[in-house]
């Protein structure tokens, strides 16, 4: 674009950046199918939104659900992505602050220059029955940031502010991608192995102290079945617990049992094996739905499997006596901003590495190719 296309958008932008008209954007316009770049106009933000320069955006699996029509109801066409680290450029009417919004509790103020990350979750109604009861992860009228919402591949992004959180300073932009939705997703799995959640939700509240309700609840042995993105950080998370790792990969990545071993796991196997010690919990991050059984086959009784997937191949049917004895199957939606507050309290408490792989925004099917075929360990994320 020319140098008189480039105008001030007039909105409150304090950091005299000047916000072009249009900027780039990876694209689905079809499902199944593939991104294109194209240039699409710069958001502004409406009231109780910030409007985010994106520094960085993680490709997630559930992307590559979206671009694969596994998901039924996109919007289109749709700018993909949910793991967003951004800085404020801009702040919408009452945006800035939760008082002046007259928004419920939202974690902090927000100013232009404050780096903040956006999850999946961008928008809820606040006044569901699932809100109102501090499950607003479930609400009926739900949002999500890459999928109902412009999401962060491009330039710019719109976010609501009751959904962004600062990022502890120790992490780079790139190397916090990851923590967006594989972290917080992981962490709301463990916070469900642990049952903590459930306290949680009969207290409807988003508030508490991180560090007393991040108490290592009881799990010694947790397995994790699928060691990508959300395994890689959960893992050192529950390490810094005390917890013993059992960490389940296809049965002949090596590359992958040795990342883990190097994390930290005390075993790292097929998962078409049995561990060696029963578990006291597992959480299941691969799409495959044998994999539950496997899992439930793995606990010990009283033993929790959680599945953390958005979406999952069919379980197989499996024998009652898999489930007697009181052991548990979950899946876990979302995220709630207690999530994401205490999240990034535990990673701030507990240095976390995110092994990540750099891509050119404009290079997002091919991220998503890679992430597709399992070509690396760790997690994508795009640069614009
Ligand atoms: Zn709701
Ligand atoms: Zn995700």
């Amino acid at each position: 674009m020319s140098e008189s296309e480039i105008l001030d958008c007039g909105v409150s932008d304090h950091s005299g950046e000047l916000l072009g008209e249009s900027m780039r954007a990876m694209v689905l316009e079809t499902t199944p199918g593939r991104l294109r770049l194209k240039r699409l106009e710069t958001p502004r933000p409406a009231a109780g939104q910030l409007l985010l320069r994106v520094s960085a955006c993680g490709v997630c699996r559930t992307d590559l659900h979206i671009v694969d029509g596994e998901l039924s109801v996109p919007k289109l066409p749709l700018v993909p992505g949910h793991e967003i680290v951004g800085r404020v450029v801009a702040v919408g009417e009452g945006a800035g602050d939760a008082d002046e919004a007259g928004l419920e509790e939202g974690p902090e103020a927000f100013r232009v220059g404050d780096r903040v990350g956006v999850p999946w979750l961008g928008y809820t109604d606040g006044s569901c029955r699932y809100c109102r009861s501090g499950r607003e992860n479930l609400c009926d009228n739900a949002r999500f940031t890459g999928y109902t919402l412009d999401g962060g591949y491009a330039e710019y992004v719109n976010a609501d502010r009751r959904y962004c959180f600062k990022i502890p300073e120790r992490y780079g932009d790139v190397e916090a991608a990851p923590f967006l939705c594989a972290g917080l997703i992981g962490y709301r799995c463990y916070r469900m192995a642990k049952d903590e959640c459930r306290e949680e939700e009969s207290a409807g509240a988003i508030g508490g102290s991180g560090r007393e309700r991040d108490r290592y609840l009881g799990i010694e042995r947790l397995g994790l079945y699928g060691f990508g993105g959300a395994a890689h950080i959960l893992a050192q998370l529950a390490v810094a617990d005390g917890v013993s790792v059992y960490a389940f990969t296809r049965p002949s990545d090596s590359s992958g049992q040795a990342f883990a071993r190097k994390l930290g796991a005390v075993w790292a196997g097929s998962s078409e094996e049995l561990p060696p010690d029963t578990l006291d919990a597992a959480i299941v991050f691969a799409p495959r739905g044998d994999l539950v059984v496997r899992a439930l086959e793995a606990v010990d009784r009283g033993g929790r499997v959680i599945c953390g997937g958005i979406h999952m191949s069919d379980i197989p049917s499996f024998p009652y006596r898999s489930l007697w004895h009181e052991r548990e199957l979950r899946s876990v939606a979302n995220l709630t901003r207690a999530d994401g507050i205490r999240f990034m309290e535990a990673i701030d408490r507990t240095p976390v590495e995110t092994t990540v792989h750099e891509y050119a925004l404009e290079n997002a099917n091919e991220a998503l190719d890679a992430l597709r075929e399992g070509r690396f360990d760790g997690a994508a994320v795009l640069v614009p």
